[in-house]
């Protein structure tokens, strides 16, 4: 399969159709990236990586930060979570606070900002330094010192932060929070302030292309089993209340986040980022889920 080939292609005709979207700017800071930055960073199971356009650039990765830290505490964790967060799609906004007061403090799934704040809660009760630990193992599972904190997008998401304080406030009103409040949330605006390329994204994801073996940090990350329970919650939850034409277009497990990254993976063949800032009305961003769905096309195989 010549990767590099499709890759460019896809790059080229995403570039030609050039549709456009809207850069998120209720994180202020977000606002100020330079919206016309597109790259694909691909990478097989031998360690292979083909690239394109700006996939050395280093991004907020946002969101997709949740695979990491539910991957961190799916192991110890593993029956215990589940009584605090669903394995649902949600069929609602990232952000959105209904959900929760109906379905009384449990959140639907991991990858909604409710279910990430249980997730990072769990975390801080598991690790003493959280975000030392969390950069760590993205680094580790890149295979190189790549992780940057963004402290500028990270105060502007606590300054402009109330919804998801809102959120947590909430589901410690249904005791489904056993942290303090305000040292979670620098956590998780810590995790979403981290500053990847597609390269360094690409190989962070592999591990979960891999039956949960990472060929970067040389070692076991988790189960088999484990692996492919992430990759399902990704197909059916990555993308929000757009997870169904996420599937449906492009048909691969994946994970957005609203810096415009995109990661996904391609089981037992490769891990795949892509970023591109403008994003449509669901907080994902366009060119990357355009490039996704032309490459399982060109590559005539996804998922299914
Ligand atoms: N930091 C963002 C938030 O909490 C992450 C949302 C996202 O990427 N979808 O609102």
């Amino acid at each position: 399969m010549d990767y590099k080939q499709i890759i460019e292609e896809v790059y080229q005709e995403v570039q030609e159709e050039n549709q456009r979207g809207k850069v998120a700017d209720y994180i202020p800071e977000l606002a100020t990236v330079s919206p016309d930055q597109f790259g694909i960073a691909l990478v097989d199971l031998k360690g292979n990586v083909y690239g394109v356009g700006d996939y050395q650039v280093p991004f907020s990765i946002q969101s997709i930060s949740k695979v990491h830290t539910l991957t961190m505490v799916f192991n110890v964790f593993n029956n215990k979570l589940w009584s605090r967060v669903n394995v649902e799609p949600s069929g609602d906004p990232f952000n959105s606070i209904a959900q929760l007061e109906y379905e009384k403090g449990i959140p639907r799934n991991p990858f909604i900002n409710a279910g990430a704040l249980v997730i990072t809660d769990a975390l801080c009760s598991k690790f003493e330094k959280p975000i030392q630990q969390i950069t760590e193992f993205i680094n580790e599972l890149a295979g190189e010192t790549c992780v940057k904190i963004n402290g500028d997008v990270k105060s502007s998401e606590f300054k402009h932060g109330e919804r998801n304080t809102a959120l947590a406030y909430f589901l410690k009103s249904y005791k489904n929070f056993n942290n303090n409040i305000d040292e979670v949330l620098e956590v998780y605006f810590s995790q979403c302030a981290i500053e990847m390329s597609c390269v360094d994204l690409a190989k962070s994801f592999s591990f979960l292309a891999n039956d949960g073996f990472s060929i970067f940090a040389k070692q076991q990350i988790i189960s088999e089993s484990s692996a492919r329970r992430i990759n399902a919650l990704m197909l059916t939850c990555g993308f929000y209340d757009e997870a169904g034409e996420f599937a449906y277009r492009v048909g691969l497990p994946g994970k957005s986040g609203v810096g415009g990254g995109v990661a996904a993976v391609m089981p037992h063949k490769f891990s795949i980022a892509v970023w591109s800032p403008e994003l449509n009305d669901k907080g994902n961003s366009v060119k990357a889920i355009k490039a996704l769905e032309l490459l399982t096309d060109k590559l005539s195989f996804s998922l299914f």
